[in-house]
């Protein structure tokens, strides 16, 4: 059988097949050198947009030069077929080994993303974003050290023509949310996002977001938040969780500054692990937790007990023992640490992500078990003040979400203030901000006495601020209400009736029990019953007090 031949290449067994060719493991003959040749497909080989990128591929894997980007040779055109060829990384790749671990202890996962770190950092510098890291895209040669490789969709932002502007490419389980949107463009926080989702998936066992449905899997990379790490994992320390979820902010703002401060970070987490893990077992050996000093003291008698028998062997049995203790002291390190309470700063990051959600348990989650001990235990910490005001916060939050429950428009509300609080809000909402901002205002001046009803007032205050930011409420409410009516009407003449009709009746529940505007009211009701004469529109009569009283009804 004859070999093929490409140049210099004798080409071997097929080991992978992608988007735009073919990949080969080959023999470079002049020396026998193994090598990974990347063919074009013969198919694609007249497309001269294929072709292009194929260019491009090379001359950007060209100028990068790292240990953790596969590297590049040389390449040709053989006939009419592009190729070239490449380190060959025998190794497999992340997302077969994950497939065949599930999941990374932390750790490791750690060690693979600061590799992968370095190559970006190295790309970027180039001027060249990715635009495609996901796992398939992460070679690994043995020792696993990591190769990035597919420059296929990247962007050499240094090169002007055939950058693909704002189209989305990429794989969807990775893609950040301005590779969606397109904007605003795609640059280096871009791989920072996809590395992300790749620690997380190393970590988890599965990417952020996992719907089956494309569109639905972009919703959730726009909009939702990434579920807990350490909810699926919960031997993932919460600096690392923190350190993730900051590489998948939705705002590129956000993120991590780049490839090289992220490897700062991860030796920030690997650190503050260590510490406190050794923090924990230097507390257990001064026998300072509690209960644990005993297992301690356990621990001393069979070092002692030991020693004193072959007090000056040295033994390999003698450094068995040695070896044995020093691992029970780190285990019970280890469950110290689990045990032992989270400080101050642990206390302000779990209530603040708690926060995040939109459920009213976390909310009350995060006051209970993290702020409420934080000020117990540091009364005059840097967090006491922030936490406190975080706790009326939470307050307010709750009581707002409270109020509009379907249960409470069920039931009727709560209280006095409850009651008055509802029908401003239903002033606002009908757009009569004047009458809004009377009501509130006569809330803080009711209740600023009344201790149950603080809360109230707070909301309230809120509220008039919301109003006087966005300009206040200048125009007269009886104008405003005739403004309405007017608009009830010729949206009645248009056929819309639905819409006139709850204008009307918005203006005879809202101001049945105000004399200054019965003329109004009188209109919207006769309105409502269709009756054959509504009267004259308010807005044409004269709106002195005087006329409104002697107005029939
Ligand atoms: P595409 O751009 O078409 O996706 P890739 O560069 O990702 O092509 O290559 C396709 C597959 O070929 C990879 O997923 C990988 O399995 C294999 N492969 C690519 N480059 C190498 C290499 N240098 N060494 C070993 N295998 C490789
Ligand atoms: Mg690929």
């Amino acid at each position: 059988m004859t070999k093929r031949m490409i140049g210099p290449f004798e080409v071997g067994d097929r080991i992978g097949v992608g988007g735009m060719g073919i990949v080969y493991r080959a023999t470079y003959t002049k020396n026998g050198a193994r090598v990974a040749l990347k063919i074009l497909s013969p198919d694609v080989s007249d497309s001269e947009s294929l072709q292009r990128r194929f260019e491009r591929e090379i001359s950007i894997l060209k100028k990068l030069q790292h240990p953790n980007i596969v590297r590049y040779y040389g390449g040709g055109k053989f006939g009419s077929q592009r190729f070239y060829a490449m380190e060959l990384v025998e190794a497999g790749s992340v997302e077969s080994y994950l497939k065949k671990k599930q999941r990374l202890p932390w750790e490791e996962a750690l060690d693979i993303a600061t590799q992968i770190a370095m190559a970006l950092e190295h790309a970027h510098e180039a001027g060249v974003i990715h635009r495609d890291l996901k796992p398939a895209n992460l070679l690994m040669s043995p020792g696993n050290v990591i190769k990035l490789t597919d420059f296929g969709i990247a962007r050499d932002t240094t090169a002007t023509a055939l950058t693909a502007a704002g189209k989305t490419v990429g794989t969807y389980a990775y893609m950040a949310p301005e590779q969606i949107r397109g904007k605003p463009p795609v640059d280096k926080k871009t791989d920072l996002y996809a590395l992300g989702c790749v620690l997380f998936e190393m970590i988890a066992g599965e990417t952020p977001f996992t719907s089956e449905n494309q569109g639905e899997m972009l919703m959730q990379h726009l909009q939702e938040d990434p579920p807990r790490i350490t909810s699926l994992v919960p031997d993932c320390p919460l600096f690392l969780e923190e350190l993730i979820f900051r590489l998948l902010e939705k705002d590129p703002a956000d993120r991590v500054y780049d490839a090289l401060a992220l490897q700062g970070e991860i030796e920030n987490v690997r650190t503050k692990v260590t510490e406190q893990r050794s923090m924990a077992a230097q507390t257990l050996a001064t026998g300072t937790v509690g209960g644990r000093s005993q297992s301690a003291e356990e621990l001393k008698s069979i070092l002692g007990k030991k020693k004193k028998k072959k007090k000056k062997d040295n033994s390999p049995f003698y450094e068995r023992i040695w070896f044995l203790a020093l691992c029970l002291l780190l285990l019970l390190g280890v469950v110290a640490w689990q045990f032992m309470p989270p400080g101050e700063e642990q206390l302000m990051a779990r209530a603040d992500k708690l926060l995040l959600t939109e459920y009213t348990a976390d909310w009350r989650e995060a006051k209970t078990k993290y702020l409420q001990p934080l000020i117990e235990r540091f009364p005059e910490g840097r967090y006491a003040e922030k936490a406190h005001q975080m706790m009326v916060d939470i307050d307010k939050k709750v009581l707002d979400k409270d109020m509009h429950s379907p249960r409470r428009l069920r039931e009727g509300p709560a209280n006095e203030q409850e009651k008055l609080f509802l029908a401003a809000e239903h002033f606002l909402k009908f757009g009569d901000r004047i009458t809004a901002l009377r009501q509130f205002r006569s809330i803080t001046r009711l209740f600023k006495d009344k201790k149950d009803a603080q809360l109230y007032v707070l909301l309230a205050e809120d509220q008039i601020n919301a109003i006087v930011k966005a300009g206040g409420a200048d125009e007269d409410y009886i104008s405003y209400i005739n403004k309405k009516l007017k608009e009830a009407d010729s949206l009645f003449k248009k056929g819309n009736t639905v819409d006139a009709e709850e204008i009307w009746t918005s203006v005879k529940n809202l101001y049945r029990d105000n004399e200054e505007v019965r003329p109004q009211v009188a209109y919207a009701v006769k309105r409502i019953e269709r009756s054959d004469n509504p009267g004259n529109p308010p807005w044409l009569e004269p709106l002195e007090p005087a006329d409104n009283s002697s107005n029939p009804q």
